[in-house]
Parts: structure tokens; sequence; C-alpha cells
């Protein structure tokens, strides 16, 4: 154990009602980067990573009932295809947490429990829009054309008995929350969530009757009141860590850690509101930060089945590979604006910037080392030299790497050594060498972002060999 302080990030958990898409591999992807670059900085120890899968709610038991299959074995399913994209992706994850395990329902129980001993949790009759497809009620100010957005579909009108978590108790404390610089990740997102919290917070319903929702974790104390969605898919990024157990992991990497939360930008009002007034509420530490990501649209439309536009991620790990994946995402998409992908665009990353770019510089450059210098005995890894700007901005971070590339790529055109190797070989073997320190700098700073092509790199220029093709050409 080291006095280093814990650093502890989390994805949100996706919905287990579809298979994986591209938008959530980017999620985690970013979070993945994110703690290998931590670990580097300040040890494996010192870093938790959480995922998992959010595998309650109405419509999951609809589609398990309807497809005649036992609930648990249905959402077990899911939490495979989720959970394979580890291997896919080269996910470093600490923890895949399911909200049907049952140290989470516990948890979520204690939450529930906390919050309203605290006195921010009331019964109340409720009518409201309910739009099926979100599985929420919606106001007003959510439908346009007097229908949801998400799902182009008027919401019913719904009357029932809920339980509600009094949210505008918490105005003044997510004001001052939402006044911490650096609290939410990009700025002016920041700015949008206080803005939202200034305009006035409605309290939200947390229950359903049991008749409209019977897959969930029971109200402590109600046997007709199951959770609805926040409560139960919250209290995760706790749970996971051990809480309601104080110690242990919960009180090095949550209490007394540095805690992270990446997240797509459609969950400011749940990750940086409704979830910091739930913490508040039961007496647990608020999140340091939580960094919104956009979202990805292919040829200018947003994805979906019908237009048939619909990346998926396995079909980019079998096209290009689970590193040239990495890059792509973590280069080609925006941290923090929605982004634009398509196979044409990709391709041409793919061979320009990979086959034509990192690979043949690092294949050039070892070559000539091999044939014309002596192995030296370089570090494996100095997480000093990781000084790529902002590490929190991928494609900031490998824009610079592949800055470092184009420079080499201008070296190696200008100098010439595989000429001047003739006639002034110790001039030769000075810029040889100046290139293969460049090429490890490079590979080291790959680590985070591609970490097997970064060790293939690394263990080269130690070996001093010209490695495989780092990345095969395209099928014409
Ligand atoms: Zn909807």
């Amino acid at each position: 154990m080291s006095d280093t302080k814990a650093h502890y990030l989390t994805t949100t958990l996706p919905y287990v009602n579809a298979d994986p898409h591209i938008g959530f591999a980017f999620e985690l992807v970013t979070a993945d980067a994110i703690t290998r670059y931590w670990r580097l900085m300040y040890g494996a120890e010192n870093v938790f990573f959480n995922t998992g899968t959010d595998e309650h709610g109405q419509k999951i038991a609809q589609k398990a009932d309807e497809a005649g299959k036992d609930r648990q074995a249905y959402v077990d399913h899911f939490a495979g295809e989720f959970n394979r994209l580890k291997e896919g992706l080269s996910l470093s994850y600490d923890a895949f947490i399911r909200t049907t395990n049952p140290e989470h329902k516990v948890a979520v129980q204690e939450m529930w429990r906390r919050c309203a001993a605290q006195g921010d949790i009331y019964k109340k009759k409720y009518s409201g829009l309910y739009c099926v497809g979100c599985e929420s009620f919606k106001t007003e100010a959510d439908l346009v054309d007097g229908k949801c957005p998400d799902h182009n579909k008027a919401p019913e009108l719904v009357e029932e008995e809920n339980y509600f978590f009094k949210l505008s108790n918490y105005q003044a404390y997510l004001e001052e929350y939402l006044s911490r610089p650096g609290v939410i990740l990009p700025e002016w997102r920041r700015l949008e969530a206080l803005n939202f919290v200034k305009g006035g917070l409605e309290d939200f319903s947390i229950s359903r009757e049991k008749a409209r929702l019977d897959w969930g974790v029971p109200v402590p104390g109600d046997d007709e009141q199951v959770m609805y969605v926040w409560f139960d898919a919250l209290t995760n990024y706790i749970s996971t860590l051990g809480w309601p157990d104080e110690e242990g992991n919960f009180g090095r990497f949550w209490r007394d850690g540095n805690v992270v939360q990446v997240a797509g930008k459609d969950q400011v009002r749940f990750q940086s509101i409704m979830w910091q007034a739930m913490l508040k509420s039961a007496g647990v530490k608020a999140t340091d930060q939580v960094v919104y990501h956009g979202f990805i649209n292919s040829g200018g439309q947003k994805m979906s089945k019908s237009l048939g536009n619909v990346i998926s991620p396995y079909e980019l790990i079998a096209r290009y590979g689970t590193e040239a994946t990495r890059y792509i995402l973590l280069r080609h998409v925006h941290p923090f604006d929605d982004s634009d992908l398509t196979w044409e665009k990709m391709d041409e990353y793919y061979t320009a910037n990979l086959v034509n770019g990192l690979g043949n510089l690092t294949a050039r450059i070892m070559k000539m080392c091999e044939a014309h210098l002596e192995p030296e005995d370089y570090p494996l890894l100095d997480p000093k030299t990781l000084d790529a700007p902002d590490m929190l901005n991928f494609q900031a971070a490998m824009d610079h790497i592949w800055g470092l590339i184009q420079h080499c790529d201008e070296v190696i055109a200008e100098t010439e050594p595989f000429k001047l190797i003739k006639t002034e070989p110790e001039q030769a073997k000075a810029i040889l060498s100046n290139l293969r320190a460049d090429l490890l700098h490079i590979g080291r700073l790959l680590l985070p972002v591609m970490p097997e092509t970064s060790a293939t790199i690394r263990a080269a220029v130690r070996a001093n060999k010209k490695p495989e093709n780092l990345f095969a050409r395209l099928p014409e």
C-alpha cells in the first residue's frame, strides 16, 4: 500500500436491452485510456476502473417474457455480450458490476434508507406524461410538438402513487457543487448544468407500483413499490467498491480518492445533478469530476437501424483489429463534441495514419537501425517521459504523437540517412540513433491508447530489430 492518492473511474452502465453500440464502445475506450495513463502515473495499485450493466426495468422484463426466457438468464446473456468487449477493445477494468448482483441490491436499499432517514423521500399521487420508450415521465419542456423527440411518439397520461426524491432540497447545494471549477468537463457543460439548476429543480419519482414494474429492487418497507431506475442504476458506482462498508475499496478509492465518472452528454441531469443530490443526502462524498462525451453520427445523421448506418463495435474490431479500433475512436472522435464516422473515412484514417504512417515509419527506422546500429539498453518505460499535453483530451494527445511521427518522416526525407551512411557513416548513425530514441518516445506515449502497439515498438527498439508489420493493409 502506498500513500499516493487513489484514483477511481467509472463509466455509466448501459441498459442491456440491445447489443453494445459504438457510442458506448467509445466511452469504454476513453475510460480505459485514462486509467491506463493513471496506472503509469500513480501505480496500478492506486487505480480502480469500473464498468458493468444495468439489468432491471420493465422493458427488459417484457422482452424476456415475450421471448419466453427466464429474466435472469436473459440479462446474463446481454451482460456476457457487453463483457465480450473486454477482449475486443483490450479493456483493463477492475470490476464489472451487474445491477442484479445481490450485494448491489443490498447497497441500493441502504442508499434508499439513508435518504429516507434524511427526510428526502416522500410518497405522492402523481399524474404525468409517460414515454414508454424512455421509461420515464416527461415535462412539457422535454417534448417537441407534443412528442418525445427520441421516440417520435406522444407520451401517455399516467396516474399512480410513487415515491419521490426531494431534489428541491438540494438547490443551494447543487449550485455550490456546480460552481466548483473542474467538476464537469468540458467547462461549457458545467455552466449549462449550473444554469439548469438555477432555473429551479423538480423532485423526481423513484419508484413504480409493482403492477407496472416487477423487475427491480423492492422498496424497503413497502411491498407494493419497486425502485425505478435511479437508485438502482446510479448506486452501482459505489456498490462496486463494497459500499455500504465504509472501509476497503470504498474508503480508499471513493471517500479518500479522486473520483471521476465518464458519461454521454445526455447524462448531465442524471450524473451531475440527481446522483450528486442523492450522494449528499446519504452522506457520501460527491463525485470530483464528470467528463461528458458527445455522440457519434454517421454520414451526418444519427445512427439508426432504419437508415442502415449503424456501425457496431464488433464490425470495427473485425475490420481494423483491436488496436486500430482504439486509435480511430480516440483520435477521430472528439472527446466532448459530436463526431461523424463513416467506413470511407475510417478506411482512410487507417491506411494513411497507421499503415503508411506509424507502421511504415517504425519499419523504416528499425530496418536502418538493425543494419547500422548496435542495440542500446533503453529503460522500457519512464512515466516522466509521458508528458503529452492534457491526457484527458485524447484527441489532442494523439495529435501530438502524430506530430512527432510526421517530424520523424521529415527528418528521414531531408537527411536521407540510408544514402548518407555510405558517405558520412558517423553522421548517419547519429541521425539514426536520434530517430530510434524518438520512436521509443512515440512508443511510450502510445501506451495508454494503443497498449499492444506500444509494447511492440518499445520491444523492437530495445532489441534493435525491425518488428513484424504493425498494421496489415485492408483487403482491396
Ligand atoms: Zn421517449
